[in-house]
């Protein structure tokens, strides 16, 4: 009884606002969305259920971006979902979404969830479980920010708006659904997504959603570090990346990400790296072309590995012995706040110790290089060092060359280049 009049207040005072927006208003061309999801909303109408195509795929195609993926939600639970599709896993314990896979795509369906009066949270107001199941109402009230709470139906091809959500997004603002303060409690992730999604559509963050952020930001240490790390990873590959990364440090968020943000940003040709490499990340983000985390960390961490590097190397002299240490402790660093696989760790040390080996260019080292599983990548990080004026152009220019040379000319051109180091 008690908890009935808290979820009726709670949502009196989040104050879903039903609203339907036809095709000539939203724009939203149907042709546009994947087949698959199309096919699961139809399926799952045809056994009598709800089902609508839901958050960052509707917000993407209003702003006429490209989808990164497609979810869905409904009213079905995860295991009447199972049921019906054959090729459909049950994941998540905190909560539970159900992956229907197809050949080439995964479509994921959530169940619509309930006002979070039975949520299980810990002392901080961290959501823990939260399996309950409510209406479309009471779900589009769990979405994090309003552009990301609006619901497609693929029938009628209108979006449904609880929130105002496309007004927000023709504004260009994010605005949390509820109170900031609380919201931020329940999932500090939404802090960063926050950031995130305003660098994404090159907008602004609305005044309560960005005073909360300041307030609260310490609750990031809260959060799985694993967690982190994706949050960094979707950052990095957000399409406005050297934005967003901007926006981070001006907010003091770094500290829960990137601890040598901070440092690297402060040198122009650190600066100048970062911007051109991330542009580049964007275009291909853009073409729908893969990003390695590896290679995007690889990239985000080598202004302090070089400069640690050109310190240990004026001491030693030793190429080798400089580029461990260097790259060791800024790995040391950055593992206090986030939990990076060992193998993506294994690549990016990789990835720097290749790069002293390109500018030697000696005989038995280059054939070396070519060898290496991650030639390409490191191959690629020295054309954006060039680019960059962080590394020789005309040796870059030398490596494109020897790349695309058959065997009788890369043999001349590493003789010029023995030759004239005689
Ligand atoms: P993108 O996939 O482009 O990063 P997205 O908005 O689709 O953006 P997802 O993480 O795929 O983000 O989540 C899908 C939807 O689920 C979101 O649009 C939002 O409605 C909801 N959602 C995701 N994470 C949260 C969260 N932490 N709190 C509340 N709602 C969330
Ligand atoms: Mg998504």
């Amino acid at each position: 009884m008690f908890n009935k009049i808290i979820k009726k207040l709670r949502m009196f005072f989040m104050k879903p606002k039903l609203s339907y927006i036809d095709k000539s208003k939203h724009g939203i061309n149907k042709l546009n969305i994947s087949e698959n999801a199309i096919k699961v909303c139809e399926t799952l109408h045809k056994n009598g259920f709800e089902a609508y195509i839901v958050g960052g795929a509707i917000r993407d195609l209003i702003l006429g971006l490209k989808p990164k993926d497609f979810d869905i939600a409904t009213n079905a639970t995860p295991e009447q979902i199972k049921y019906i599709f054959k090729r459909a896993r049950i994941i998540g314990r905190r909560f539970r979404l159900v992956h229907v896979i197809f050949h080439k795509e995964i479509i994921e369906i959530s169940t619509f969830r309930s006002s979070p009066i039975d949520i299980k949270q810990d002392k901080f107001g961290r959501i823990l479980t939260d399996n309950y199941f409510g209406s479309q109402s009471e779900d589009s009230t769990r979405r994090d920010f309003t552009i990301n709470s609006l619901y497609y139906d693929a029938r009628e091809e209108t979006v449904i708006d609880y929130h105002n959500g496309i007004y927000d997004l023709k504004k260009k603002q994010i605005n949390i659904i509820g109170e900031a303060s609380i919201r931020y409690k329940e999932d500090p992730v939404r802090i960063l997504r926050a950031i995130r999604f305003a660098s994404k559509i090159n907008g602004s963050i609305g005044h309560d959603t960005l005073k909360y952020i300041a307030r609260q930001k310490q609750l990031i240490a809260n959060i799985p570090q694993s967690r982190l790390f994706d949050e960094l990873i979707k950052i990095l590959t957000c399409g406005n990346a050297f934005k967003c990364l901007m926006e981070i440090k001006s907010n003091k968020l770094h500290i829960f990400l990137l601890p040598t943000l901070e440092e690297t940003l402060q040198k122009t040709d650190s600066i100048n790296f970062l911007k051109t490499s991330l542009e580049n990340t964007d275009q291909r983000v853009l073409n729908g072309k893969s990003v390695s985390p590896s290679f995007l960390l690889a990239i985000i961490l080598w202004p302090q590995v070089q400069e640690e590097y050109e310190k240990n190397y004026k001491k030693n002299k030793n190429v080798y012995i400089s580029m461990v240490s260097a790259s060791d402790s800024v790995i040391e660093d950055q593992l206090k706040v986030l939990a990076i696989h060992k193998r993506i760790i294994s690549d990016m040390k990789t990835i720097w110790f290749m790069q002293p080996k390109f500018e030697t260019r000696k005989n038995k080292a280059s054939f070396n290089l070519l060898q290496n599983p991650k030639f390409k990548a490191a191959y690629d990080f020295i054309l954006l060092r060039a680019k960059s004026n962080d590394f020789d152009k005309s040796i870059a220019q030398w490596w494109t060359k020897w790349l695309e040379s058959n065997e009788e000319e890369k043999e001349n051109m590493l003789k010029i280049i023995n030759k004239t180091k005689k």
